[in-house]
């Protein structure tokens, strides 16, 4: 069999229920991100069952995924566009987030050109590095921008963090990115109704209902698919955790020593793993590898379990510390993380069964 990858759609779809009424609460609107899933229909659907309005996503050919298995939109590109995908990403995509002013430039041409709106959100980087004007010049880039536009419509502002220098959301970062939205509206006497805050690893804030005023909009995967926050390192209690388990079959079942024998050099990856004298130790090797997920990230439902390595299509667990017998052609079960999941979604290898 191939790794299975199970899907709790159920669950996906509590998830998003939990976070949607969080963020209501406290008057934000979800944009409900499918990156992670490879734009999978049928998690969309339940998405929108759950109340999303707005499907997010960071790959225009996903969004067309999306669009022939009959999920319609409105759909938000979470990525800056490339230049050579705008006649695509503007022709399926209500919202654009964007930060380049030739980009936008082209947007609005392609715009007037097709007699079609779009709405823009500007990125601002507070401090995370990743896309966005930096904060120190982003009212005058924004301002700029707005000059631009006729077709197109700004219509707010955006920032992203947790992805380069994991940078937490905060107070002080949420408050410069609605200064620099009020800012902007003073010095264009235009509306910018968009404030585009967070992602997942900004709930917190809205949990600890320090989220300052203003901010309302959140674009959020990983909470809905995981019940995880890693930029925060923590797990979301009020979130089911195993939406998603990764399945595998055992097809090799010795005791070794756990220090290899000969001259040592790099691994098939180009890595040098580390050795530690355990004594002989009973392993499975797992039909499953790099190549299907990121192994070293799984976690074992088998609690004593332990993932020590794994090549392209091959796993090594330790299992001697597990309390259930494992045969060759049995399976073992796993948790993922994000990144975890995101190869696993994305891998043809991988089967997805849903439940
Ligand atoms: C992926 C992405 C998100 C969603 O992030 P999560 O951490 O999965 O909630 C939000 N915004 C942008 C710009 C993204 O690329």
């Amino acid at each position: 069999m191939r790794p299975r990858l199970y899907v709790d759609l159920s669950k996906v779809q509590a998830n998003a229920q939990r976070v949607l009424e969080l963020l209501s609460k406290h008057g934000i609107e979800l944009v409900a991100v499918t990156k992670v899933t490879l734009g999978d229909p049928k998690i969309a659907t339940v998405l929108r069952e759950a109340g999303v309005r707005i499907i997010g996503e960071s790959r225009i050919q996903n969004v067309e995924r999306l669009i022939s298995n009959g999920v319609t939109g409105p759909f938000m590109m979470l990525r800056i566009p490339q230049l050579s995908e705008i006649d695509r990403i503007v022709s399926l995509c209500d919202y654009v987030l964007v930060s380049e002013l030739d980009v936008l430039g082209r947007i609005e041409e392609f715009c007037r050109e097709k007699r079609r709106r779009v709405k823009l959100i500007y990125m601002v980087d507070v401090g995370d590095l990743r896309e966005g004007a930096w904060y120190e010049n982003a009212v005058e880039e924004i301002v700029e921008a707005v000059k631009l536009c006729d077709w197109a419509e700004l219509c707010g502002v955006g920032t992203n963090l947790g992805c380069y220098g994991g940078v937490l959301a905060s107070e002080e970062n949420m408050r410069m990115l609605l200064n620099i939205r009020d800012n902007v509206e003073k010095l264009t006497k235009k509306s910018f109704p968009i404030v585009s805050g967070g992602n997942t690893s900004a709930l917190k804030l809205v949990e600890e209902s320090r989220l300052p005023w203003g901010v309302n909009q959140f674009r959020v995967g990983e909470a809905i698919y995981l019940g995880t926050d890693v930029t925060n390192n923590r797990e979301i209690s009020w979130l089911e955790r195993d939406a998603f388990i990764l399945e595998a079959e055992v097809i090799e079942l010795k005791s070794k020593p756990s220090v290899p024998v000969g001259e040592t050099g790099f691994d098939a990856f180009g890595r040098r793993p580390n050795f530690v004298n355990r004594g002989w130790r009973l392993r499975a090797i797992l039909a499953l590898g790099e190549q299907d997920t990121v192994p070293s990230q799984l976690k074992p439902l088998d609690g004593k379990a332990e993932v020590i390595h794994a090549s392209s299509d091959h796993t090594i667990v330790d299992i001697s510390d597990v309390d259930r017998s494992i045969c060759v052609g049995d399976t073992m079960k796993f948790r993922l993380t994000y990144a975890a999941l995101l190869r696993a979604m994305t891998c043809p290898h991988v089967e997805k069964v849903y439940v």
